[in-house]
């Protein structure tokens, strides 16, 4: 058995071929210690441990499980966070919502940062690292919550990110006043189609109503009473959506600047409290 038997198994299940690769290194490297380096260097894997690589590959393959659930961790911004299936897996994308966020924050030497729908914490966990702010990160499901924690530990942060249970501001006191809130939010309607990978991800982190734009309607229009004068509102945004939210966010918020990703999406948004 070798690399390329292994990548085999992944394209024939119609994996791409690069996707493939990438996929056998990291499953390579988490289950047998066994790096890039160790393979330039023709170090040799012993059966037993191709035999491991193969039923991983396997699975893969049969069940279309993310390769992130399968090792338990998801790389975004420089760090190594743990993921399960009951938050969603970090994204790409939102790595230009954290810079975003990250250069606000510093710019204006913000201290208090909400984030709404915090899953695994990826989004929290990283500003309060890179930033002197602390943050707040809610979400509705404890079993993401608990996740959020162990990411905490994972980064080293105690007591700079802190988790509570909450449906978007129901459990948020509106004398805490903050001068960030974030979220990136469930933004894909209803009734779109996905990739089979997405669909091992929570459906209630994905999906919502109103044509995807549910949450940015309920978040701006009660976000003013939690943000201190001229606080900053942020949102990662779904394709096609930017309009819309920004439609939504001109009621009370000004200096809107949307951030397109490497594809040429809109994929960030931004408004300071009016
Ligand atoms: N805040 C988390 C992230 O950006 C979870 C977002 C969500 O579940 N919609 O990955």
């Amino acid at each position: 058995m070798n690399i390329q038997t292994i990548t085999k198994i992944l394209t024939d299940a119609g994996i791409e071929e690069n996707e493939a690769k990438k996929e056998v290194k990291m499953l390579l490297e988490h289950f047998s210690n066994y790096t890039e380096l160790d393979r330039i260097r023709g170090k040799v894997l012993p059966d037993s441990e191709w035999d491991r690589i193969r039923e991983k590959a396997e699975y893969r393959a049969e069940t279309r499980t993310p390769i992130q659930y399968i090792i338990g961790e998801s790389y975004f911004m420089g760090e190594y966070f743990k993921v399960t299936p009951a938050a969603l897996i970090p994204r790409d994308e939102t790595e230009i919502l954290v810079r975003e966020a990250i250069r606000i924050i510093k710019e204006n030497e913000l201290k208090n940062v909400l984030d709404i729908g915090t899953g695994s914490g990826c989004i929290a966990c990283t500003i309060a690292k890179q930033t002197d702010a602390v943050v707040l990160g809610v979400d509705i499901s404890s079993d993401a919550l608990r996740v959020a924690l162990d990411n905490v530990t994972k980064l080293g942060i105690n007591n700079r990110a802190v988790f509570r249970k909450s449906d978007l501001f129901e459990r948020v006191r509106e004398e805490e006043r903050f001068d960030l809130i974030i979220s990136n939010p469930p933004y894909i309607p209803y009734g779109t189609s996905v990739e089979p990978e997405v669909m091992h991800e929570p459906k209630e982190a994905l999906f919502t109503g109103e044509n995807g734009l549910r949450f940015y309607r309920e978040i701006t229009e009660k976000a003013p009473k939690f943000l201190k004068p001229g606080g900053y509102l942020m949102f990662e945004l779904g394709i096609g959506e930017a309009d819309a939210v920004s439609g939504i966010m001109e009621k009370d918020f000004r200096e809107i600047n949307i951030i397109k990703d490497l594809a040429g999406i809109d994929r960030t948004i931004s408004g300071k409290l009016a």
